[in-house]
């Protein structure tokens, strides 16, 4: 059993989207295909309305997935296939574009204010024109798994032992867990051979691999090839996200919000948005 090693790490930095939206991007554009199958990683937190009241309002999306994990505050969202509703803390919306949706994200004035995360996978080519998906998963629908004491893992996506993640049959084969760990421990998981995979740190701190230095919030750890992650964590606990995929090995042409493999594509796909057929009509 071969414990992956660090391959990079990342601070996440501040950018601003949507409509006016302050961010903070932990990966995207300059980094493919580093985290193939994934494409972008945005962590948006804050206590101050103003700097996430604008929204994403009306956009489309084509060729991709966007996953949207909410912790605090909530997220109002409509869009093309007549879907409508609220992401609320605990959420998690995983929206298959495919071959179109026009959508808004338009976050809500909350106290203690907003916080979640929007990660985009891939689709293959061979998927990337599947019919658009929505899948809003509430809170409660989430399982906790204890592989020991002291560790709880929230599973979004994927298979530990016997708990089966909410979020299923997405091409990718992705592993999403949202996980917890008290202090002095030591916690081995398994993941995929071949895929990518990477911790993004959002509460206390730990170190990975078999490394010393310890890692901070919005700090995210891309871990090498092999078969174990491994975090120990010393006087202070820590909450991250571990998130695996399988890449999928494809040219990538992406221009905002629409992600395909090649340029004809991508004008294909503005063309149909210029015209008013991006989305196909059932
Ligand atoms: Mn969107």
């Amino acid at each position: 059993m071969q414990i992956r090693k660090i391959k990079k790490v990342i601070q996440a930095k501040p950018v601003i989207e949507g409509a006016g939206v302050r961010l903070k991007r932990v990966f995207g554009h300059p980094e493919v295909p580093e985290f193939d199958p994934f494409l972008l990683m945005d962590d948006f937190h804050s206590d101050t309305p103003e700097d996430y009241m604008a929204g994403f309002p009306m956009h489309p999306h084509r060729g991709i997935e966007t996953i949207t994990y909410l912790l605090q505050g909530s997220v109002a969202h409509r869009d093309s296939m007549g879907n409508e509703g609220r992401i609320e803390a605990g959420d998690i919306q995983w929206m298959t574009a495919g071959s179109g949706i026009i959508h808004e994200e338009m976050p809500e004035e909350s106290k203690p204010g907003l916080w979640g995360f929007q990660l985009w996978a891939n689709l293959p080519a061979t998927h990337k024109m599947m019919p658009p998906r929505y899948q809003n998963i509430k809170a409660a629908e989430v399982p906790e798994f204890v592989p020991k004491a002291g560790v709880s893992i929230k599973v979004i996506c994927g298979e530990l032992a016997d708990v089966r993640g909410p979020v299923q049959e997405i091409v990718t084969d992705p592993e999403y867990l949202d996980i917890r760990i008290g202090v002095e421990k030591v916690f081995e998981h398994r993941v995929k051979a071949g895929h990518t995979v990477f911790a993004y740190v959002i509460e206390g701190e730990a170190a990975f691999a078999e490394e010393a230095s310890q890692y901070t919030p919005e700090t995210l750890v891309l871990f090498d090839a092999g078969d174990v992650i491994r975090v120990r964590t010393g006087e202070n606990p820590v909450r991250f996200l571990l998130i695996s995929g399988k890449p999928i090995g494809e040219p990538v042409a992406w221009r905002g919000p629409i992600v395909m493999n090649t340029q004809a594509e991508l004008d294909a796909a503005l063309k149909a948005y210029q015209n008013g057929t991006f989305i196909e009509q059932v």
